[in-house]
């Protein structure tokens, strides 16, 4: 056996043929990992916009639906984000989807980041500004968008399987919170802006940092106004884009 061995490898062509087959054989030596590579650095995210169909959202004085104005500014995140991230929309038109689905689709394409889109409502013209939301569990159920403009969330008795999965990234989703709040308030927008934890249904399921952001209140005629401009819409996303940007900055 050894004596054949060494007899096949004294010959200069055997032991050219034989590198020959080695080096063009697809799958030993030039097998072509590239794409998968370049595929797993690209961060995932999934842009939730809030409502959709006949779950139109609160309602501005001048008509507009909150499942538009997030649609909108869902559409217009995804067109700056997709040349750096890998970014897909829970809902790409006007139509329902339930809760749980929308977590679900983060879940499914093992998403980095989740952020549902809202604007928030009131029977009162005042209430104003930018709130972000990380899912702090309470002793309450979990809360889920209403269509009713007076009680942006209603109570839900959640048995979901993923009741507890979100608590693990709270410190992360806090993280997501801050970074997208700093960079939106540089471009000065809001007059008012905070950060709250609340037991939101719809971060509840999420194995992600997540955070549900509710930009600017529909139902306060000057901020619908706001949220039917394109440059202040613009300048929303562009805070967003910061935001997200310096979160991976933090958090590898
Ligand atoms: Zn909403």
């Amino acid at each position: 056996m050894s004596a054949c061995y060494n007899s096949f490898f004294k010959k200069p062509l055997c032991v050219l043929i034989f590198l020959g087959i080695i080096l063009t054989y697809p799958g030993i030596l030039q097998a072509n990992p590239e794409q998968p590579i370049l595929a797993k650095q690209k961060k995932t995210i999934v842009i939730d916009p809030g409502h959709g169909g006949h779950d139109k959202g609160a309602l501005g004085p001048e008509g507009t639906f909150e499942k538009n104005v997030t649609l909108d500014l869902a559409r217009m995140v995804a067109t700056e984000l997709e040349n750096t991230y890998r970014v897909i929309l829970t809902r790409t038109d006007d139509y329902f989807l339930n809760i749980s689905s929308r977590t679900s689709t983060a879940n499914h394409v093992k998403a980095d980041l989740f952020i549902s889109i809202h604007a928030g409502g009131s029977f009162l013209h005042q209430p104003c500004g930018i709130t972000l939301y990380f899912f702090k569990k309470t002793a309450e159920p979990a809360l889920t968008p209403d269509t009713d403009p007076s009680k942006p969330f209603k109570r839900i008795n959640s048995l979901s399987a993923w009741s507890n999965i979100q608590n693990a990234h709270q410190t992360t989703s806090k993280i997501l919170a801050k970074s997208l709040l700093n960079r939106i308030n540089e471009q000065k927008i809001f007059k008012k802006s905070e950060i709250l934890g609340a037991p939101l249904m719809v971060l509840e399921g999420a194995d992600m940092p997540a955070v549900c952001l509710e930009i600017g209140y529909i139902t306060n005629p000057a901020e619908e106004k706001s949220l039917q401009d394109i440059r202040v819409l613009s300048n929303i996303v562009q805070g967003i884009r910061n935001g997200i940007d310096d979160f991976f900055e933090k958090v590898r």
